[in-house]
């Protein structure tokens, strides 16, 4: 058994709070699976409570679009069935990662606002509180200035994303995202893009990854690692595919795995705040494996 979680890459350094929350979530995750859970409800409930914290780019703490709406994002893959389900501009719904798990048990794979809306308030989802002033106010501070903006857009996420490998050998991945900043109204990343943000196939491995979606969408990177742990150790397949989105312009780092427990936690960014749960123990560390660009100076 064994659970990864990351909380986005990027180029800050992650709070105290935050590694603490992510040591947390991966106790729980880990917990479900010491229970017996599956490695998607481990999934799933280590994202929900990154989601619930506010200190992550997701559910709670979940950037606004320029229309100063959050539109949340999420997705879920498990590897045995195949199954996954994602959401698309969410609003109003804490959880979004819960919402993908519920349609992926429905007829349909990915719905935007209006269904998953519906779904969440069947299934009595917690509806994410209205934006305060002192939210607003530390949001301006934060993003002061147009440069600073243009900066933050291009260097730092703070994603959240899980895989996990259960008592029976399946394994999962999951995501969940408020997006990126200076996002028009109605810009999707690569998080509900299966194959794109998560990926996940018993035979070759589970993959969450963070970064620009813009270009990760182009390589489809959740399925390009997966599908190069055929014959790869997952750190091998990340590198590579890391390397690609590199050449492309774009930044990125994953959580790889594969039915074996062999895994990765990689980023080109200088930081992803991650960290694995297994038999010995939970670690949690700022930043991980990262790839370099091979000719900094051009980029
Ligand atoms: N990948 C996310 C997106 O493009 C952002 C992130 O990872 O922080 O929406």
């Amino acid at each position: 058994m064994l659970l990864l979680a990351h909380g986005g890459a990027g180029t800050k350094k992650p709070s105290k709070a935050a590694l603490k929350k992510l040591h947390e979530s991966l106790k729980k995750g880990y917990g479900i699976l010491e229970a017996g859970g599956t490695a998607l409800q481990a999934v799933i409930g280590t994202i929900a409570m990154l989601e619930d914290s506010g200190l992550f780019n997701a559910g709670l703490g979940a950037n606004l679009q320029l229309d100063g709406i959050r539109r949340l994002d999420a997705a879920v893959m498990e590897g045995s069935r195949l199954q996954a389900g994602s959401v698309i501009g969410l609003e109003g719904i804490q959880n979004p990662i819960k919402a993908a798990s519920i349609v992926m048990e429905s007829p349909h794979k990915i719905l935007t606002n209006i269904g998953a809306k519906v779904l969440a308030a069947a299934y009595n989802l917690k509806p994410l509180p209205d934006i305060d002033e002192k939210y607003l106010e530390r949001l301006k501070k934060m993003t002061a200035g147009e440069y600073e903006l243009v900066r933050i857009f291009k260097k730092h996420f703070s994603t959240v994303g899980a895989v996990a490998l259960d008592s029976n050998g399946d394994i999962a991945a999951g995501s969940s995202t408020g997006g990126v900043a200076l996002m028009l109204p109605g810009r999707v990343g690569d998080t509900p893009i299966i194959g794109a943000g998560v990926y996940a196939e018993n035979k070759t491995g589970a993959v969450s990854c963070t970064g620009r979606g813009e270009d990760i969408i182009r390589i489809a990177l959740a399925k390009e690692v997966s599908m190069r742990m055929i014959e790869k150790t997952p750190l091998r397949a990340a590198r590579e595919a890391l390397k690609k989105i590199l050449e492309i312009g774009g930044d990125a780092g994953l959580l790889a795995l594969n039915r074996q427990g062999k895994f990765a936690i990689i980023h080109t960014t200088e930081k992803m705040p991650g960290g694995y749960a297994g038999k010995d123990g939970i670690i949690v560390k700022e930043g991980f494996t990262r790839v370099r660009p091979k000719n900094s100076h051009m980029r």
